[in-house]
């Protein structure tokens, strides 16, 4: 079980092993925090990411980190809130853990969560918070540490008042 903690930065400075991209279907790029994660590694990713060949919702790829701090990069595509009866918890917590199966790939000790699916699609912060947790603690996992990347305060709150 690795130890959980709530941080608030920008996921692409993190010293971390492994940093999770909320990421788009095609991983060609988009915008909010995978666009951050694309400008901060370089054109080099895209170029990688072209050989991926997309991504399902609920599924994730990985790739090197290049101009990050950190090594690697999991792409996982989380679900569009269609009002929380389309699957979109189910596919919430996938995200979280073939994040985590990935990272055991690579042996990662660290790995960095951006709040998936909270932003351009929808998701509610407050749930959102309440499936990775609970997806995280219920994947067998040895990645020693998780930490939850919050980007406002009030996204922070929720997985304080979580933890
Ligand atoms: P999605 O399409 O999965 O909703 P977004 O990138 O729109 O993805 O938003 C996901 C979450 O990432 C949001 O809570 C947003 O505030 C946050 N975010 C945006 N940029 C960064 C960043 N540089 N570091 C960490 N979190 C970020």
């Amino acid at each position: 079980m690795p130890t959980l903690d709530a941080v608030s930065a920008d996921i692409t400075t993190l010293d971390v092993d492994v940093v999770v991209n909320a990421a788009k279907p095609s991983l060609l790029g988009g915008g909010g925090v995978d666009g951050a994660i694309h400008r901060a590694a370089g054109p080099e990713l895209l170029d990688f990411c072209r050989t991926l060949g997309g991504c399902e919702a609920g599924d994730a790829k990985i790739s090197p980190g290049f101009g990050l701090l950190a090594p690697w990069i999991v792409h996982t595509v989380g679900p569009i809130w269609r009002g929380g009866t389309n699957g979109e918890p189910d596919l919430l917590a996938s995200c979280y853990r073939r994040s985590l199966e990935l990272a055991d790939g690579v042996g990662a000790d660290s790995v960095a969560f951006p709040a998936i699916s909270t932003g351009v699609y929808g998701y509610p912060v407050d749930a959102a918070a309440k499936v990775a947790l609970a997806a995280v603690r219920n994947t067998d996992t040895t990645v020693g540490r998780v930490l939850f990347v919050c980007f406002s305060d009030s996204s922070r709150r929720h997985y304080d008042d979580l933890l």
